[in-house]
């Protein structure tokens, strides 16, 4: 059987977070044999959550786990007890079987993301790594390839990070999750941008990580980053005759 590819996205209710879900679901659809776990960053489940996923048509687990206020602050790393959560249900899932073959891929919920890399991802055995587009602060970053085995890092911010990579630019296989239990995103000590490397340390090495995407000389994913609406107009109380969750 095909390798599940579990999509783990942390989401945070904002104005276009069901614009951003929608567009999300549209591209985890196309996918075969996905199982999307969606994490909110809240004290519980929303209803507009809910509903959505209720209604897109995809295999999905819906999960919740607020971020403590007092990491709600710019500068510090984002979605880390979500992406935590979606880690803890996954082991707790499998704990009594034999793992079946599955990918573990953490999929933000405002980036855009091909079909291909999917295809790419599925034949993971530990962690696979690809380019990401828009990043960093330049057009594209990527793992550098030699030989086939990953030698260094194309980034232009940095680049001292043992693995100077995006949280879209890797996937891990689900054997390789069960076997590392302890293994998960932290806080402490993790300072911004370092969030990967903290995690990727914990399950494996460099010369281990397998090249995807021709060599890594493909982007298949782009750090896409989605405007701020303006709600200058939106009235202070409601006006409109009928009630529309947007
Ligand atoms: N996110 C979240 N809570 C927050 C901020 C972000 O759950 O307070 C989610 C967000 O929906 C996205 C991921 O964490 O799926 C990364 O956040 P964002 O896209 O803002 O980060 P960036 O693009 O700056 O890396
Ligand atoms: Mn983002």
């Amino acid at each position: 059987p095909l390798p599940t590819i579990y999509a783990i996205t942390p989401t945070y209710s904002r104005p276009v977070q069901k614009a951003e879900l929608t567009r999300l679901a549209n591209t985890f659809r196309q996918v075969a044999q996905l199982h999307w776990i969606l994490v909110e960053d809240a004290a519980a489940r929303s209803e507009l959550v809910s509903r959505f996923l209720a209604r897109a048509g995809l295999p999905s687990t819906h999960l919740h786990v607020p971020t403590p206020r007092r990491y709600k602050r710019p500068g510090l790393p984002r979605a880390t007890e979500q992406r935590n959560a979606g880690l803890a249900w996954l082991r707790q899932r499998h704990q009594h079987q034999h793992a079946q073959p599955g990918v573990l891929f953490f999929a933000d919920d405002d980036n855009t993301y091909s079909l291909e890399l999917f295809q790419e991802m599925r034949t993971t055995r530990k962690v696979s790594v690809w380019p990401v587009g828009l990043v960093g602060g330049r057009r594209y970053e990527r793992p550098l390839v030699e030989n086939g085995k990953v030698v260094g890092w194309y980034t232009g911010w940095r680049a001292d990070r043992p693995f100077a990579i995006d949280m879209a630019g890797f996937a891990v296989s689900l054997q390789v999750i069960l076997s590392n239990p302890k293994a998960v995103f932290k806080r402490r000590g993790s300072q911004p941008g370092m969030q990967e490397s903290d995690f990727l340390k914990q399950i494996t090495t460099v010369e281990e990580l397998e090249p995807k995407a021709n060599n890594c000389t493909k982007v298949l994913v782009w750090h896409t980053r989605t405007e701020k609406v303006n709600l200058a107009n939106e009235p202070k109380y409601h006006l409109d005759t009928v009630k529309i969750e947007v």
